[in-house]
């Protein structure tokens, strides 16, 4: 498979190129800036101490602090992690939040360790990350495999070594390094089910721009997590018709509409989609060849291949998943008319409420759940209109371009006017 960074660098370079940036630009926007890398030492429950590769990539910080999550997983790569990083300095520019993009990650698949085992990892990458985060040098969020609890494990440890450094007779509160945090510790209303009621939003301006009424449109979702399930949920509530939605296990469809919070409740029983009341069970395969009018791929990369592309019969994608079409892919579904929303903005609510929450800790000042979430949609709302701006006014360019040259320009601007002379 393609080198992940090299992917992302081909695609900087591809809308560089549109853009007219300088090839000191274009070089300064292609390596991060900082590449940490360590291997942690943690002690096991039967006194063993394992060892595990860990990294934190930051790109680039000129529009503010580097923002990105953290993720547990055995198939994590340096390559995959810068890669990461950029993307995340685009979605924070995309939806206009003062913050660069950074990633981390760890060698290590979760589930081979006991509770005690994954707490002291966390608190391990913590101090040894202590040095390059902060509030205002980095502040990392949940990613896969990580959650509100292994955040709060690594704000305590990270407390720890800044108490000791200084304040040895107090203790510092510096929580606004970490989002994602649960809320009994400084944590936002609304992070949850963020990214669904940002992925909403987005759905909402791409109906109303292509004139398409709500009560019509028939949806499916690939993938039942946090995003999938959030969005499946919200979009029901608020008129559109989910029919079809899927795990890692298969899926299900029902023509005439599906309740996502029923459905949950059923596999929270039954350990699985299938045999829902009134839904038959189908393929992921086939869950992405329904004749729908959207779909919403929510659970992996790379899902929409030249494999499959032509049998894409919606008219639209919205991009929860990261990465979920190929370039190759990409090509086809624009040559056939479908448009695609691309991740940065599609999946941006989280991280937008993210800086919510960072906003909050620094304020030492709790919103209330209606004013997070009217916040989120009204930078939602300003963020797709700016993107759509673009395409609308560029005859040939994909919405994903658009959105990539809104992005990126934004950075490019911040970088301009800091100055780049020694
Ligand atoms: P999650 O782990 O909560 O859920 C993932 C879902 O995908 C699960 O239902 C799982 O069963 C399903 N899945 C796994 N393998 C599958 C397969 N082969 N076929 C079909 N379904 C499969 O994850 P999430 O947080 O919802 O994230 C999903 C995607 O959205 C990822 O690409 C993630 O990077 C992206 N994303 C999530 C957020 C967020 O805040 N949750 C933010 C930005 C981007």
């Amino acid at each position: 498979m393609e080198n992940p960074y090299q992917s992302a660098v081909s695609q900087l370079e591809a809308v560089a190129n549109k853009l007219s940036l300088s090839p000191q630009e274009v070089e300064i926007l292609s390596r991060p800036q900082h590449v940490h890398k360590t291997t942690l030492e943690v002690a096991m429950d039967d006194g063993r101490r394992e060892h595990f590769p860990a990294f934190r990539s930051q790109h680039n910080n000129a529009r503010g602090p580097y923002k990105g999550g953290i993720r547990f997983h055995p198939q994590v790569t340096e390559n995959e992690i810068k890669a990461l990083s950029m993307w995340m300095t685009w979605k924070c520019g995309v939806v206009g939040i003062p913050y660069g993009g950074s990633k981390g990650g760890i060698i290590v698949d979760p589930r081979a360790l006991s509770g005690a085992e994954l707490e002291r990892l966390a608190r391990a990458y913590a101090r040894w990350a202590a040095d390059f985060i902060g509030p205002w040098q980095d502040v990392p969020a949940p990613d896969v495999n990580t959650n509100g609890q292994i955040m709060a494990w690594m704000v305590d440890e990270l407390e720890k070594v800044w108490s000791q450094k200084h304040s040895p007779n107090g203790t510092v509160n510096i929580r606004a390094t970490f989002t994602g945090k649960p809320l009994a510790i400084g944590g936002s209303h609304c992070r949850e089910e963020a990214t669904g009621m940002g992925a909403l939003a987005v759905l909402d301006n791409l109906a109303l721009r292509m004139g398409w009424d709500k009560k019509a449109l028939r949806i499916a979702v690939q993938g039942f997590g946090n995003g999938g399930y959030w969005f499946a949920r919200l979009a029901g509530e608020s008129g559109y018709t989910i029919v079809a939605v899927s795990n890692s296990k298969g899926g299900i469809y029902a023509p005439e509409g599906l309740q996502a919070e029923a459905v949950l409740r059923h596999k929270q029983e039954t350990g699985l989609l299938a045999g829902f009341p009134g839904s038959s069970a189908i393929s992921n395969e086939e869950l992405l060849a329904l004749d729908v009018d959207v779909l919403v791929p929510a659970a992996l990369e790379n899902v929409v291949t030249t494999e499959n592309a032509d049998q894409v019969r919606a008219r639209a994608i919205i991009e929860i998943a990261n990465g979920p079409v190929t370039p190759e892919a990409d090509e086809i579904l624009r040559s056939r008319g479908i448009i695609s929303v691309p991740d940065i903005l599609a999946n941006a609510g989280g991280v937008t409420t993210s800086y919510f929450e960072w906003v909050q800790d620094l304020q030492g000042y709790f919103w209330e759940k209606d004013d997070v979430a009217a916040r989120l949609k009204k930078v939602m709302d300003r963020s797709f209109s700016d993107a759509w701006a673009i395409y609308e006014t560029s005859p040939g360019l994909t919405l994903r371009m658009a959105t990539y040259m809104l992005s990126i320009r934004r950075v490019v601007e911040a970088i301009r006017v800091k100055g780049t002379l020694p």
